[in-house]
């Protein structure tokens, strides 16, 4: 679909971050051109090298797992980190943070179908972390919200989507949160009926990758 006419069909309270992976900077930049600025990678190697190619006013959103040993090549720039799945990740991010004296936007993924190579915090051990107060302890790291993948087979999506927005409703009393991160090109509409405000739209944008 053409990007214009993508974006005038969504919401303006919802944010769109356009998933660039494998595609080129000059095809980054044309979506630049037409007003865009939040876009999506899921490698830092290839995130960083966009980043140092392209206009600094992107936000760079990672969307991707990240290892611990490279949150120091993103920490100085990035946007958001949809992808935290641990705490000691949180710990590292924290660290960096510290390090470049900038306090670090997080989203906590939550493993919200049971795909085998779906990471993320279960349930159950957010409840516990959250009781913790994982929300004061770092002090250079901010959890803005949760992310979720919905499984393949998107018969199991609707169920999927209902707990994770049902958890963010009810974490989002006690805690300020600001984003739901669920949704991709095949299903950003479910996710929107259950109150996604952040898709991560790749192959509707961009077309379809290798
Ligand atoms: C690739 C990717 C997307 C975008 O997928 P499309 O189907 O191309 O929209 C969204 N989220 C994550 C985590 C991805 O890896």
């Amino acid at each position: 679909m053409d990007y214009i006419l993508f974006k005038k069909s969504i919401s303006e309270n919802i944010k769109v971050v356009a998933v660039s992976k494998t595609k080129s900077t000059e095809k980054i930049k044309e979506i630049y051109d037409l007003g865009h600025r939040d876009f999506g990678e899921n490698k830092v190697q290839e995130l960083v090298k966009k980043y140092e190619d392209l206009p600094k006013d992107i936000n760079w959103h990672l969307i991707g797992k990240l290892q611990r040993n490279k949150v120091k090549y993103i920490a100085p720039f990035i946007h958001l980190i949809h992808s935290v799945d641990s705490e000691r990740l949180l710990n590292q991010i924290n660290k960096e943070g510290d390090k470049n004296n900038r306090i670090i936007n997080v989203l906590l993924q939550i493993k919200i179908s049971n795909d085998p190579l779906k990471t993320g915090f279960e349930y159950s051990e957010l409840g516990d972390m959250f009781s913790g107060s994982i929300f004061l302890k770092y002090k250079f790291v901010k959890i803005i919200g949760f992310m979720g993948i919905g499984s393949i087979d998107q018969s199991k999506n609707e169920k999927e989507f209902k707990k994770i927005s049902d958890y963010f409703n009810k974490i989002n009393k006690i805690h300020d949160l600001k984003y739901l991160s669920l949704g991709m090109s095949n299903d950003y509409k479910l996710a929107i009926k259950y109150n996604s405000n952040m898709i991560r739209i790749g192959s509707l944008i961009f077309g379809s990758r290798n």
